[in-house]
């Protein structure tokens, strides 16, 4: 491994001695260096110290080995996710269904797809004031002129595939069965869209301004 990208701060490490330990023990206690235990099932403690001056945030993780737990699968135990921290300026609802969707990801792919489902429709409704649509299906098709190419291909191959797509004509709110990358493919889709509309906007009209204030500021040098 040769690097780690922190959670909580999202910065890149190097793994070091100084940011990255790791254990692994089974249920008569640690497992040394060379032991042929490291063969059986057993778990990995792996726990990452973030270098970052403004974060210092430990991230612990446990890993199950050689069917050690029920599933060979990492647990995050804290954070309990990984998940994006967005500004205040990204609506609240947007961001509290993005993060539970986020959190339970793991626990239940098919709960997490529904509050994914949901925060899209929210995204289109509030970001293009879209309204009086039946579904999230014709409030996709809605926008269609109005995003660009990259993020309609984006949309549209979640659309496309497996079992979200096929239920894009019901109610948002119906759990359907979904494959957990499924559910994992449409939270990175609500990251890119809620970072090229709403991150984008907001820089846009901060850069826009800063050029307005500075132009103001030479009329007004030049007029004295
Ligand atoms: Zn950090």
């Amino acid at each position: 491994m040769s690097g780690f990208r922190c959670p909580f701060c999202n910065q890149n490490m190097s793994i070091t001695t100084s940011t990255y330990s790791s254990y692994m023990l089974d249920f008569d206690g640690f497992i040394g260096e060379g032991s042929s235990r490291r063969f059986s099932p057993h778990a990995t403690i792996d726990m990452y110290k973030c270098p970052n001056d403004e974060c210092k945030k430990i991230t612990f993780a446990v890993t199950s080995n050689n069917d050690f737990l029920d599933r060979d699968n990492i647990v995050l135990v804290h954070p309990r996710a990984v998940y994006q921290h967005y500004p205040d300026y990204v609506p609240q609802a947007i961001r509290d269904d993005y993060e539970e969707a986020c959190i339970i990801l793991n626990s239940s792919p098919k709960a997490s797809a529904t509050l994914a489902r949901r925060c899209l429709q929210g995204m289109i409704r509030d970001y293009w004031e879209i309204s009086g649509m039946r579904n999230l299906n014709q409030e996709i098709q809605a926008i269609r002129d109005k995003v660009t190419p990259s993020q309609w291909a984006a949309i549209d191959a979640t659309r496309k595939i497996g079992n979200i797509g096929a239920h894009m004509e019901q109610d948002v709110n119906l759990i359907i069965d979904v494959e957990p990358d499924e559910a994992k493919r449409l939270l990175r889709l609500i990251e890119l869209l809620i970072e090229k509309w709403y991150i984008g906007r907001h820089d846009e009209e901060a850069l826009l301004s800063q050029i307005i204030a500075s132009g103001d500021a030479i009329t007004e040098a030049r007029n004295q």
